[in-house]
């Protein structure tokens, strides 16, 4: 027997319940992995309030490295034992034993461990599109990441600090702002304290920036605007606060001819080649010290609805993982 966190109906981090299953054979094309490590992130709140829907019930979890425990037919590549990783589209992380399509599946190479592995997958490839696809962030940018402790905001401030960018984060707490700091963001702000986008205009002059990344939502919308120059992109790719409000596509016009885009990973990671494109850079990244997974919060399978309750409670900083 497996086990694993069933979402029979949405709601709460209550909703979690643990319990036992048969696990089918892996089908045509699938691999089925023993998950020693699973990412937890906001995604999986969504879906577990019923903000994304998802067809119930379900498995969440979105990222996770485990083992090669058997092969279905047609599988190339892989071979039983191997470390394997992947983001999948919200499903099946919260368990020890996933079947997975193979094509959804990334190498993990020795020099990375399996708890950083799991953490990165959708995190990492998601800061992989918004920085180097969705605007490409150039040496001498000055963008604006929000909440930038967290497990995407981490990442987001090493990558773009090595690329070459002056990064201002938003963040709700000073030992925040000293963990943002210390991973690449050059400026913070305390955003439940200071007005940001007043702050944003101070520190650079006047100038404004060319994108801002928008994980926040409702919380900081339509302030992010101002922070934008005239033709400045707004990429808003998560809903922590709650969603964007529907609004006038005349706002934009008002605010300076903006451009405005709404992400999703999948999109950037729809091919095999795609997503061995958009891991391979991430792994690169990691693999020479350009980015460090702050692995910073662990919790059992079973205390899943705490690590919930603790990300929605901004008490967390850098990913989570569940161990199974
Ligand atoms: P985080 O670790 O970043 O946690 C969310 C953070 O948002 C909190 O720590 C908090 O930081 C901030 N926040 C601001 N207002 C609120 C609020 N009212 N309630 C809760 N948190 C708030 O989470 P993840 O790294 O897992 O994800 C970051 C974001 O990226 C999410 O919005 C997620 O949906 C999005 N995402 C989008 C993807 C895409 O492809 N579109 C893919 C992956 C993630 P502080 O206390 O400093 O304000």
């Amino acid at each position: 027997m497996a086990k694993a966190l069933f979402v029979r109906k949405t709601g709460g981090p209550d909703v979690l319940k643990l319990a036992e299953f048969d696990p089918d054979p892996p089908g045509q094309g699938e691999a089925q992995v023993r998950i020693l490590a699973a990412g937890v992130n906001f995604i999986d709140i969504y879906q577990r309030s019923g903000l994304y829907p998802m067809q119930l019930p379900f498995i969440p979890g979105g990222e996770f490295c485990g083992e090669i425990v058997a092969l279905g037919k047609g599988v190339q590549g892989f071979h039983k034992g191997q470390r394997v990783a992947a983001a999948t589209a919200g499903r099946g992380g919260y368990a020890n034993l996933v079947n997975v399509s193979a094509d959804r599946l990334v190498k993990v190479p020795s020099d990375i461990s399996t708890d950083t592995a799991a953490a990165m997958m959708l995190k990492g490839m998601t800061v992989q599109y918004l920085l180097r696809q969705v605007y490409r962030v150039r040496k001498g940018d000055t963008i604006l990441v929000h909440a930038a402790a967290g497990g995407v905001g981490l990442i987001m401030c090493q990558w773009a600090s090595a690329l070459g960018a002056t990064v201002i984060g938003t963040v709700s707490s000073p030992a925040k702002a000293r963990l943002a700091k210390a991973n690449g963001c050059t400026h913070t702000i305390d955003y439940t304290r200071k007005d940001f986008v007043s702050e944003t205009r101070k520190l650079t002059k006047g100038e404004l920036l060319p994108v801002v990344y928008d994980s926040v939502g409702a919380g900081t919308f339509p302030d992010s605007l101002d922070c934008l120059r005239p033709f400045g992109l707004f990429v808003s790719y998560g809903n922590a606060s709650g969603p964007v409000p529907p609004f006038s596509p005349q706002l934009l016009a008002q605010k300076g001819s903006l451009y405005m885009t709404r992400p999703t990973l999948f999109d950037f990671v729809r091919t095999p080649q795609q997503l061995r494109k958009v891991a391979g850079e991430l792994m690169r990244v990691v693999r020479n010290g350009t980015v460090n997974i702050n692995v910073n919060h662990r919790y059992r399978l079973e205390d899943a609805a705490q690590a919930h309750r603790d990300l929605a409670d901004r008490k967390t900083t850098g990913s989570i993982i569940l161990l199974p």
